[in-house]
This record gives C-alpha cells, sequence and structure tokens, in this order.
C-alpha cells in the first residue's frame, strides 16, 4: 500500500472507502523544454484515478484549498 500525501499540506490520504478521499485531486505537473524556455504545464484530472497516482510528475492535493495553493506557488516560482 502506497502513502500518499498533500503535496502542499502533507495530510496523510485516507484509507480507500473513507468518504474523506472524495476530495481529493489528482493532477500533472509536468516541465516541457522549448526551444529556449522551459515551461511548465499543469493539468488537474476531473477525478482521482489510483492507477495513474504514481505516474510521472503526478500531484495529489487534498482539497480545492490545496489546489489553489498550488497553482498559486506555481506561477510565483515560474
Ligand atoms: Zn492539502
Amino acid at each position: 500500500m502506497v502513502k500518499i500525501t498533500c503535496d502542499v499540506c502533507d495530510k496523510v490520504r485516507p484509507q480507500k472507502g473513507s468518504r474523506a478521499e472524495d476530495a481529493w485531486i489528482l493532477g500533472y505537473d509536468i516541465e516541457v523544454e522549448n526551444a529556449n524556455a522551459l515551461q511548465r504545464s499543469l493539468r488537474f484530472l476531473s477525478r482521482w484515478d489510483d492507477a495513474r497516482l504514481l505516474e510521472l510528475g503526478a500531484i495529489h492535493l487534498c482539497s480545492e484549498k490545496c489546489k489553489d495553493q498550488y497553482i498559486k506557488d506555481a506561477r510565483a516560482a515560474a
């Protein structure tokens, strides 16, 4: 069993079947290299997908609030 934590607040994702897991958001944070710049691409899936959560660049967020925070931080770092 893989332990998943929120990439913003470090909260641990609850076990399967618990109601609290519904709010979690799965996304991707991928860097794409162009001719002269590194571009960061953020994508969020419409629903959680256990089969994809360990894919390259996957990000795990426990709530809409952490998702907003993540986007803010990503913009600040760009
Ligand atoms: Zn969080």
